[in-house]
């Protein structure tokens, strides 16, 4: 078996087109990591050079995709190989821990074998590869902080993100962040909190295992909140490039794209609830709606109306401009309102990046900036739909997911602020197909059941009559994944 060479092939896939040297330097964290942490004897070949000819060879395919390969599964997975001379293929590791293939190549090779590596999946439920920008930030972050990251096992990687420590390098998104905890409900100042855990995944930005305790819940109000949380003034510190895997692009703005927006039926169903009972120059606000794409649609559909978008940053500006729509980059907190001055105000997809403190000041605010009779519409995802708790979709967005809301936890909020209630729908966001979060669930899902049962969730709902028929049946049941909640100033 010793004459069998074993040779790595590393693949330089661009993680971030912007930076090239990311890239260098995350080979030559791999190679410190190859040479640090495997016993025997390799060779690292880059994949564009020229292949070399052995008689008898292990080939390992590596990717720069995952630098924080797992060097004791390398280890079996290469003796699998050389032992049955066939080509391995490992089921169920963490994703980014594994060789992207393992083949013998030579005059003897048997066909391939089957390694189901569940444990380290199954214990730890999480994602290590960085092909998010979200992920890629994180491990330059943790690089830099340990400066014998090379060196780490993966337990060792595991360990860290279950504690404490590593729970809040993951909040402060590998920043300074200032961050504090809770010790009662930020809603109703009950002291009964308590850590809720996601089981079957991580959220995207990876790393945190099922053990980590990040979000809690208050056994009174049910309301889910982060802990630790960022100061106030620090979340926006929360947003930058590397948080956005896609910039609006100017084709994305006409009527045509807009209708297969993600979001396409909470904006249908406020033009047909809310829009047709406004004046015909009604005055709207659309906060938080960087990305133009709710004014921009809304402009097209009416455009006597007079639109203001806020956020902190505002991608399409000059797009937005060109509609006639007014565009204000300011911080939401330090923004003020016109009084009495609006229609509608929107709140699509913002609130449960607010801390619970902020939502009631926001939601005062917005009151005093609308006429009497005006609307606030808020959607936010749905903690108590069972979609949004299959794979475990409501922690998906930490940190950035500060509150985590359902109809339950919001009405002692709007309660406080003069709001009435006038209507609330359930929309299935999550059910659109072309998102794909189910089939992701097939590959990163933490068991053999887990994984099944994402195949089977998505296989339902990929047909499109059933999926039509699912919407609407959730929307009726008031278990859809998103609320869209209209609020009416008296
Ligand atoms: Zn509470």
């Amino acid at each position: 078996m010793d004459d069998i060479k074993v040779e790595f092939i590393l693949k330089k896939e661009v993680i971030l087109s912007e930076v090239e040297e990311i890239t260098e330097e995350i080979v030559s964290f791999i190679e410190q990591r190859l040479y640090n942490q495997l016993s025997f004897p390799f060779t690292l070949t880059d994949h564009n050079a020229p292949a070399k000819i052995y008689e008898n060879c292990v080939k390992v395919e590596i990717s720069t995709k995952t630098p924080l390969l797992d060097c004791n599964l390398i280890q079996t997975l290469v003796n699998m190989s050389k032992r049955t001379k066939s080509s391995v293929k490992c089921y169920g590791a963490v994703p980014g821990i594994a060789p992207s293939s393992v083949s013998f190549v030579g005059p003897d090779c048997s066909k391939n074998t089957l390694l189901h590596n569940d444990s380290s999946l199954h214990d730890n439920a999480t994602i290590l590869n960085i092909e998010k920008k979200k992920r890629l930030k994180i491990f330059l972050s943790l690089k830099k902080k340990f400066k014998d990251l090379h060196c780490w096992g993966v337990d060792k990687i595991f360990d860290f993100f279950s504690s404490r420590e590593g729970v809040e390098f993951i909040i402060s998104y590998g920043e300074n962040l200032n961050l504090e905890y809770y010790t009662k409900c930020p809603s109703c100042c009950k002291p009964e909190i308590h850590p809720i855990y996601a089981g079957n995944f991580s959220p995207i930005i990876g790393f945190l295992t099922r053990k980590s305790k990040y979000y809690f819940q208050c056994s009174f109000c049910e309301i889910v909140f982060l802990n630790p949380v960022p100061k106030s003034g620090d979340l926006n510190k929360l947003y930058d490039w590397y948080d956005v895997e896609i910039f609006p692009n100017e084709n994305d703005f006409s009527l045509h794209s807009l209708q297969h927006n993600h979001y396409i039926q909470n904006y249908e169903l406020c033009f047909k609830k809310y829009g047709k009972n406004l004046p015909k120059n009604a005055t709207i606000a659309d906060l938080g709606g960087g990305t133009g794409f709710f004014s921009s649609l809304a402009k097209q559909k009416f455009p006597s109306w007079d639109i203001d978008v806020i956020d902190f940053r505002i991608y399409p500006q000059k797009k937005l401009n060109e509609f006639g729509i007014n565009t204000i980059e300011s911080d939401l907190s330090s923004f003020t309102l016109k009084e009495n001055h609006y229609d509608m105000i929107t709140l699509w997809e913002v609130i449960e990046h607010l801390r619970i403190e902020d939502i009631e000041l926001q939601l005062k605010r917005i009151y005093n900036g609308l006429k009497s009779n005006g609307f606030l519409i808020i959607s936010t995802p749905n903690f108590n739909s069972p979609l949004t708790q299959a794979l475990d979709f409501w922690a998906w967005f930490m940190p950035h997911h500060i509150s985590v809301l359902s109809l339950n936890s919001l009405l002692p909020i709007f309660a406080k602020t003069g709001f009435e209630l006038f209507d609330v729908n359930y929309e299935s966001i999550l059910l659109r197909e072309e998102r794909g979060d189910f089939s992701f669930g097939v590959t990163n899902s933490c068991s053999i059941a887990s994984r099944a049962e994402s195949l089977l969730l998505n296989l339902l709902i990929m047909e499109q009559s059933r999926n039509t028929k699912l919407i609407s049946e959730f929307r009726q049941k008031e278990i859809g994944t998103e609320m869209v909640i209209g609020l009416r100033k008296p």
